[in-house]
């Protein structure tokens, strides 16, 4: 009863505090329209009203084309609503396997394994790779998801030395420093999901080899989105085949869900046999699994849906730098807007929300560095010029009137 009280009283101390610093997260209600991306219905305090929305991860709309849904539907027909089991357990089915056959190939490895998402993927595999050889030190870039920082975590007698995010040379001096004979890992990002800039994977390859190390890289914000047949920034600069473990989601390029790790053969067996996160959970329904290996499987033949994700991108960052609204400079498809100030940077949102229809997701930390609170946009092949100039034109307005020291709004209630 007393402990009840204690972390009941734990629980409200904590809530009141994220609303204080302005960090306490509200779920908007947006419900997506199946033919009308990325337009949504916002269930708001006021009612219903259609929305734009900018901040959406299905980065291509693939969770809207037609082939994807069509092939969803004829699953849930042909095979019924879940899997009914873990992969073990009868939860394996001919589209299991040939979504895993595709995803090796668009990576150009010899195998790959499903997991239920991109998180578990890493957490369950990074942790997978680290217990395997006693002494393991993982080299992690200091930006890594929190997902991959679970899977370090969670291999309790690994090592964990965190570099300089995308510092060659910080990189080179922690691996000099480690023992030569220790096993490594390097882990790292292609894209990276909150700022929007691209590590240079051939020179960390170089390192890797140098000293002996695995490389183990996420490249959940790139599948889909870059190379000539979606496989990602690796496909990209044609380094696939240097990068030992390759891990991705089918949630965000592809517009489903569920994430993978391709890699040599017999390295992704040997995880299929010891990964908790895989062996002691039920496998993606049919439904996901047939969406998924249809969404892999139109992009790799679909360049210009790549090509028309870069095109609305650039469109976007002209547009605003046009405007005079500072955002964070990168090549990818990801338009982190600053605002700065946690507070301010959901004021921000709300009154997009609430006063011009638009969606945007405040970032504030512990997700991004406090002071570098901002929106992240993205600009998808179906933001139109003028949503796009519909969108500066209210961050415009909205920006501009509100500053350090303004008292936050009675709740619009996002
Ligand atoms: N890795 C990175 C870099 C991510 O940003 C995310 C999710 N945003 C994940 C992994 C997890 O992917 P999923 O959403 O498929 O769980």
């Amino acid at each position: 009863m007393r402990t009840r009280d204690a972390f009941l009283s734990h629980c409200q101390a904590s809530l009141g505090a994220l609303r204080q610093e302005g960090r306490y997260r509200e779920f908007a209600r947006l419900e997506k329209l199946a033919g009308r991306f990325p337009t949504y219905r916002w269930h708001g305090p006021q009612g219903v009203r259609e929305v734009t929305v900018w901040s959406s991860n299905d980065y291509l709309g693939m969770g809207n084309h037609p082939a994807v849904l069509a092939a969803a539907t004829r699953a849930v027909a042909e095979h019924g609503a879940g899997a009914g089991g873990t992969r073990n357990i009868s939860g394996t089915s001919p589209l299991h396997a040939a979504l895993e056959a595709e995803l090796a190939s668009l990576h150009g490895k010899g195998a790959a394994l499903l997991f239920g998402s991109g998180y578990i993927a890493n957490q369950a595999g990074i942790s997978a790779v680290l217990e395997a050889l006693p002494g393991f030190i993982v080299f992690s870039d200091a930006k890594n998801h929190a997902s991959m920082i679970a899977g370090m975590r969670g291999a309790k007698a690994a090592q964990r030395v965190i570099w300089k995010h995308n510092d060659l040379a910080d990189l080179e001096a922690k691996l000099a420093a480690a023992p030569p004979g220790a096993p490594k890992l390097i882990a790292f990002e292609s894209v990276y999901s909150m700022d929007g800039d691209i590590a240079p994977i051939g020179a960390i390859c170089d390192l890797a080899e140098r000293y002996g190390a695995m490389t183990y890289l996420d490249e959940v914000h790139a599948v889909g989105l870059y190379g000539a047949t979606g496989g990602g920034i690796s496909e990209q600069d044609g380094t696939a085949h240097r990068v030992d473990l390759i891990e991705g989601t089918l949630a965000k390029g592809f517009g489903v869900l569920g994430g993978y790790i391709a890699g040599d053969a017999d390295v992704v067996d040997y995880i299929r046999s010891v990964a908790g996160g895989l062996i002691f959970t039920t496998a993606l329904p049919p439904a996901v699994a047939g969406a998924a290996l249809e969404s892999v499987r139109v992009l790799k033949r679909d360049p210009a849906r790549r090509a028309a994700l870069a095109e609305r991108a650039a469109a976007l960052k002209a547009a605003l730098d046009g405007a005079g609204l500072a955002r964070m400079d990168g090549p990818s498809h990801i338009v982190p807007v600053w605002v700065g100030e946690a507070e301010l940077c959901r004021q921000v949102a709300r009154r997009l929300l609430a006063e011009h229809g638009l969606y945007a997701t405040p970032i504030n930390y512990p997700t991004v560095p406090r002071g570098t609170e901002r929106l992240r946009l993205c600009a998808t092949p179906f933001h139109t010029d003028a949503m796009i100039a519909e969108l500066v034109r209210a961050l415009r307005a909205v920006l501009p009137r509100i500053g350090p020291g303004v008292a936050p709004e009675a709740a619009i209630g996002m």
